[in-house]
């Protein structure tokens, strides 16, 4: 008998063999919805196609770099002038320069920045350099934020209020945990008290200033001020991980938009234009503690790669010439509207916040009507969506294949393509 499998699973078969779960970072693998994972061969605008031709409408844009779509002719076009040119010199070069300049000539709370290749590494380097500039070692964190797989933030809230974390990993050392305070979103009484406890040993606090990594959390109105303010009376630094925030929310991403001002802050995703790149960056006192100007050690061999950065500053002048930001959020609006009202008396809501946006599938029990930490999240969320994922896919619509991830509006989705998503969505709610 001849068994007839698609391309997408007989390149899971083989990926499986050679890497653990058959791919290289674990969403992917769609453990999260079920399935095999569709492996996409190209893309282009707001399309994917996998590699059994079908094509699919991307609500995941690589998970938020691409504020342009897939293949934007501008970040092309500096990519191959940068080919062009070499691609790796382990020497200083100038355009990283330019990008640094651009940056914080900019975003006034970046004094000084420096170039990593990732999200994770740029917040590594970042909790380096507040324990080294405060002499003090607990780095205050919030249940639900997400700030890459350094292993201090591999952990969560341990048994009873503003005790040390447990670990979150295998792997993950149970001495490395307890240098980690993990505080609930959203609860300053909770953070208050774990400063009381704990001020003297904090060096920093930690948060997404829009928390989007275990659905879109968004903050009360005045918690993120109010935080500030708690841990500065602690002595402790405030950084803003706006990995996904940054150049998202707003070109200066949450410090932009709500004028306060971090001491350091964490960026990737976007600042790369879809190439790997992180970036940490503030008050150049603090900057001048990293190496080689101070004793904080950060390297890189490939960090500030030349056509990382050539698409990064195409990506971040583009930004700024064009300000696509008020646009994406009102169709973002208009898209959870509609989607709302497709969705009536069938208990699914939508969270959004600028491009970014959030199915939630069952009854929210909040006072506001607003998930805001992981636990008010609906007990039905990760089998609805799974089950909308699914119908959606086989309708040609891609979003991020988990429940606790945000979708993402970039300026390439036509209108035409977002009616698709309605239709698909009025179908899959069998309405
Ligand atoms: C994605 C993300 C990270 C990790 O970035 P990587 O490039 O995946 O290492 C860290 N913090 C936040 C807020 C993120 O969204």
């Amino acid at each position: 008998m001849v068994v007839l499998m698609s391309q997408s699973e007989s390149l899971f078969e083989r990926s499986k063999r050679v890497s653990p779960g058959g791919v290289h970072s674990p969403v992917r693998a769609f453990k999260g919805v079920g399935g095999v994972p569709r492996f996409i061969r190209s893309a282009k605008g707001a399309e994917l196609e996998d590699v059994d031709g079908r094509r699919y409408v991307d609500f995941c844009m690589s998970w938020g770099p691409l504020m342009f779509g897939h293949q934007d002719e501008e970040i092309a076009e500096a990519v191959r002038a940068s080919l062009s040119r070499g691609w790796s010199f382990g020497a200083a070069e100038p355009y990283s320069l330019e990008l640094a300049e651009f940056l914080t000539g900019a975003l006034p709370w970046v004094q000084k920045i420096r170039f990593v290749n990732s999200g994770t590494e740029a917040v590594m380097a970042a909790l380096r350099l507040a324990r080294g500039a405060t002499g003090r070692s607990k780095i205050m964190k919030f249940d639900g934020c997400y700030h890459g797989h350094v292993d201090s933030m591999l952990v969560r809230a341990g048994s009873g209020l503003a005790e040390m974390a447990s670990p979150d990993s295998a792997g993950v050392s149970k001495a490395v945990a307890n240098e980690t305070i993990v505080v609930p979103l959203n609860d300053l009484a909770a953070l208050e008290k774990a400063f009381e406890l704990h001020g003297k040993e904090v060096a920093a606090v930690i948060v997404e200033p829009v928390p989007a990594n275990n659905g879109l959390l968004p903050h009360a109105e005045g918690f993120l001020a109010r935080m500030s303010e708690i841990a500065r009376k602690h002595g402790a630094l405030v950084i803003f991980d706006e990995v996904i925030t940054g150049f998202r929310v707003a070109f200066g991403g949450m410090a932009e938009r709500t004028g306060l001002r971090p001491d350091l802050v964490t960026y990737g995703k976007i600042i790369g234009g879809g190439f790997p790149v992180g970036a940490y960056g503030g008050r150049s006192d603090l900057m001048d503690l990293v190496a080689p100007s101070g004793p904080v050690y950060q390297a890189g061999t490939l960090s500030a790669n030349p056509v990382a950065m050539s698409a990064g500053l195409a990506m971040v002048k583009k930004l700024k010439r064009e300000n696509p930001y008020p646009v994406l959020e009102k169709r973002v609006e208009s898209l959870a509207r509609e989607l709302e009202k497709i969705a009536a008396g069938r208990e699914v809501s939508v969270q959004r916040f600028a491009s970014m946006f959030w199915m939630v599938f069952g009854k929210v029990t909040t006072r506001d009507g607003v998930v805001r930490a992981p636990e008010e999240t609906p007990g039905t969320q990760k089998e609805r969506y799974a089950k909308a994922f699914h119908q959606l896919l086989g309708q040609g619509i891609y979003f991020a294949p988990s429940g606790f991830e945000v979708s993402f509006l970039s300026t390439a989705h036509t209108d035409a393509q977002l009616a698709r998503v309605l239709d698909g969505v009025k179908g899959a709610l069998g309405g």
